[in-house]
């Protein structure tokens, strides 16, 4: 190669991201997957190369995580994982520490509390990233959900759960329910939690494409936990692109709102 070439050519190890799909197989409901695609997709318009791992129990534990993306699933599936998922906690809690940001919905945004006591008294333990416990009630707390979050203004979603999360000091929550929804807990109006780069939230949806702006903060920290910066190399094709995926979560916001 020339050594113009080499000046314009984006090695492809230079702009690669490391995404973490954490048990795909039991802890993946309401549409969470979409999440998965969002990342890599939206990545892929700032002209990063993602490269996505599905961990499920027992595979190995890639070299590299920049990113790692937990879904929803029921109790029955959280009980199916808890075990590896303990097995790998510590890892986890060192990836928090060092700033990869995680995305936790619903079932895992409980296990990563300090504990889920279910609605028929069983004590499941959580990894304790995020200072919040849970405990399973009779009712289940369904419906749309929006709420306003300092970090990322008006985020939407859709709730589905039967255990209700209480927040303590070292958490705070992602927002604050606005209207009809639930929340954490139905009591005191709180969603979601958030402790460094990492949140909980039980957003359904799926939440992502609806609510690009905690997209591009996870990508951003993804960036920044590789290559210390986040550099956006943007092409006007993938500017347009960008462009009308805002219009769609506009949209969707606006419906979600009247
Ligand atoms: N099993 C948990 C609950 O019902 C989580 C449900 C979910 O992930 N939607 O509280």
């Amino acid at each position: 190669a020339t050594a113009a070439t080499v000046e314009t050519e984006t090695p492809a190890e230079d702009r690669r991201l490391d995404i973490m799909s954490l048990y795909p197989k039991d802890m993946n409901i309401y549409g969470d997957s979409g999440n998965v695609l969002t990342i890599q997709r939206r990545m892929a318009l700032y002209g990063y190369e993602p490269v996505t791992h599905y961990y499920n129990q027992g595979d190995q534990w890639p070299i590299e995580v920049d990113l790692i993306l937990g879904g929803g699933g029921q109790d029955t599936g959280q009980k199916k994982i808890i075990k590896d998922f303990f097995a790998r906690a510590n890892l986890i809690r060192e990836l928090a520490a060092d700033g990869v940001p995680m995305l936790m919905i619903c079932g895992m945004y409980q296990l990563f509390g300090e504990y889920f006591e279910t609605s028929e008294g069983e004590k499941l333990p959580g990894i304790g990233i995020l200072d919040a416990h849970t405990v399973g009630e009779e009712v289940r707390l369904i419906g749309n959900l929006v709420e306003e979050s300092d970090d990322f203004g008006t985020v939407i979603g859709y709730e589905n759960h039967s255990g209700q999360t209480f927040l303590g000091d070292g958490a705070k929550p992602l927002g604050k329910v606005r209207g009809e929804g639930a929340g954490n807990n139905g009591k005191d109006g709180f969603e979601g939690a958030r402790v460094n780069n990492v949140i909980g939230t039980y957003m359904h949806g799926s939440l992502l494409p609806k609510n690009p702006r905690i997209a591009d903060f996870l990508i951003a920290k993804a960036a920044e936990h590789r290559y210390g910066v986040f550099d956006p190399q943007v092409t006007p094709a993938a500017r347009e692109e960008l462009d009308r995926l805002d219009r769609f979560a506009s949209e969707a916001r606006r419906v979600a709102e009247s």
